[in-house]
């Protein structure tokens, strides 16, 4: 049997890398002042539907959607941020605290076609400032996102903004681009026929050359906001600008979801090939009021996970190595090594041994594979005089120390190596 196609297994070898991500998002959005916020993998249908749009891919074509024994339908999270919205007006979390910062990790769910970069089920790194309609929340965000990932090494990153206005700009812009994409509406595809009648900022995201072609010098929704949005806009590049994050204005970018307002932005990378966006995300002040609550201003983003990992750098070495392995010749030395093992491990330091009873070369061969740079070799004859020998494995050297010496001995030598 195998699994299921676009649904990857994360192997040890790789999954150090996972950790080491994870641990560094928590770690920088917790300097910024984000709390963790864990939501269900499981939606209301309706949720996705009315937040993200009915005419988006997602939407559409790529929800894993299925009825519960009771006939709800349901839906796997295709995404983080409606959720984290839902739960935050769900438990008043808005009337607390009106401003919430919160991150989440975790699985999302897509019925796309799978190749690289691009899977069934990935995994996001979601941020979001909830309750804040100033510039400060974008360009606050902006910053954070871009130390996160500069934190990580990355190379070749290139942070693209938009303004996608609000309702009242788009309107007069919708009309626009209708007017422009129907003379073209021949040559483009038939979903963007579609898309062009009921919500024709679509066709930008539309991933076909034909479409794609056609949309040469249609007018952008830059060219149409209205004074509000145009400030914000202006004011969120001005603080980028003063903080000296280097930023393109990228006027064709829509994103994928209806649901954004305003400042939307996209982080790409030059290393990625097809699938180059590693993050994507913008501000969404109408999706509160989308799913029933109240009005509440709020910008955010997610970062793919498994794009991110594919452009950490090679040259730092992930992975940790035990610090000591046990070497027990015999059933007695067995017997002590096992306990042994199990004290080393209350004094923090992490363990291996062998359970078959081999050789010592044998043994000595493992404890390479393992790259621990101690040994501790429990022979017959040192046992007899309570003492066990040490042996440095990139040095070589061993000497002999008494039982009762080698905890203190290898926690400070594995402190030090
Ligand atoms: P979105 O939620 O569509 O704005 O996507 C945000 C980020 O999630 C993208 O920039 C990608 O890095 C990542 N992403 C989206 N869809 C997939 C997928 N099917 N496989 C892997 N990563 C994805």
């Amino acid at each position: 049997m195998k699994g299921i196609r676009g649904f990857k297994d994360i192997l040890p070898g790789e999954v150090e890398k996972w950790q080491y991500v994870e641990s560094e998002g928590r770690r920088v959005f917790g300097l910024f002042g984000f709390l963790e916020l864990r939501i269900p993998l499981l939606e209301k249908t309706e949720l996705f539907a009315r937040s993200i749009g009915e005419s988006t891919d997602i939407v559409g074509k790529e929800m894993y959607t299925f009825p519960d024994r009771d006939g709800d339908s349901l839906t796997l999270r295709p995404e983080a941020t409606t959720s984290i919205m839902r739960a935050y007006l769900e438990h008043g979390l808005d009337v607390k605290e009106p401003v919430g910062k919160y991150y989440f990790i975790g699985p999302m769910f897509r019925y796309e076609r799978p190749q690289k970069g691009r899977y069934r089920q990935f995994h996001q790194i979601d941020a979001e400032i909830l309750g804040v309609q100033e510039p400060q929340a974008d360009a606050e965000l902006l910053v954070m996102l871009m130390r996160f990932l500069g934190g990580l090494a990355l190379q070749n990153l290139n942070l693209q903004i938009n303004s996608l206005g609000d309702p009242a700009c788009r309107g007069p812009y919708r009309e626009e681009i209708q007017k422009f994409l129907r003379s073209k509406s021949e040559k483009l595809c038939e979903d963007c026929q579609r898309r062009l009648e009921t919500n024709p900022l679509r066709v930008f995201d539309c991933k076909k050359e034909e479409c794609q072609a056609q949309l040469a010098g249609a007018p952008v929704v830059l060219d149409f906001l209205c004074p509000d949005c145009r400030r914000h806009f202006e004011r969120v590049k001005g603080l980028l600008d003063e903080l000296r994050l280097p930023y393109a204005v990228n006027p064709r970018m829509v994103r994928g979801l209806d649901y954004y307002t305003r400042t939307a932005f996209e982080v790409v990378a030059g290393d990625l090939g097809a699938q180059n966006a590693v993050c994507g995300g913008g501000r969404y002040d109408g999706l509160a009021e989308e799913i029933g609550g109240p009005s509440v201003p709020a910008i955010g983003f997610a970062i793919g996970v498994e794009r991110l990992v594919m452009l950490l750098p090679e040259e730092k070495n992930y992975l940790r190595y035990p610090d000591v392995f046990i070497a027990a010749l015999g059933e007695e030395a067995q017997r002590k090594g096992f306990a042994l093992a199990q004290e080393l491990r209350d004094a923090g330091v992490w363990v291996e041994l062998d359970y078959e009873g081999k050789s010592l070369k044998s043994q000595m061969r493992k404890a390479g594979r393992f790259k621990t740079p101690w040994v501790v070799i429990l022979g017959e004859e040192e046992l007899k005089k309570d003492r066990a020998v040490l042996r440095n494995m990139a040095t070589k050297a061993q000497e002999e120390v008494a039982l009762e010496e080698v905890i203190k001995r290898v926690k400070t030598e594995s402190r030090e190596t």
